[in-house]
């Protein structure tokens, strides 16, 4: 599968991981939009949150553990952060392995472009 989130999950692209359980991993974005913007992804491959399903939902919260225990790791757990998932086209995802971002180390603007 030429899927750029799975090569950089089964380690076949050399990535420093900011966090890993048998889950989900985590690893700098390669376009930062904040001082901290980190992606979370699971190892198994979903295309977008329109897959996720009944089986694949505890991911979400596997992402979200991984988010805050990043968050306060890095120090900006308490002044704040935002984590966000982009779906299809109009939502803006580019990379068709679901992912979370997580955002720190600004104050964050509402509503967002
Ligand atoms: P999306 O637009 O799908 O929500 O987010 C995809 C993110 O992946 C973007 O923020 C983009 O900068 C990041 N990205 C794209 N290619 C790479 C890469 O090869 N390595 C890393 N670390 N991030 C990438
Ligand atoms: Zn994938």
């Amino acid at each position: 599968m030429s899927c750029l989130f799975c090569k950089i999950a089964r380690a076949e692209i050399e990535t420093d991981y900011l966090y890993e359980n048998e889950h989900v991993l985590a690893f700098h974005d390669i376009h930062p939009q904040a001082p901290q913007h980190i992606l979370i992804i699971p190892r198994r491959h979903i295309a977008s949150l329109n897959d996720l399903g009944p089986d694949t939902s505890y991911l979400i919260g596997e992402m979200a553990l991984a988010a805050k225990t990043l968050a306060g790791e890095m120090g900006f757990a308490e002044s704040g952060y935002r984590i966000l998932m982009n779906c299809n086209d109009d939502g803006g995802q580019t990379v068709y392995h679901i992912h979370l971002h997580l955002l720190g180390g600004r104050r964050m603007h509402w509503p967002p472009g």
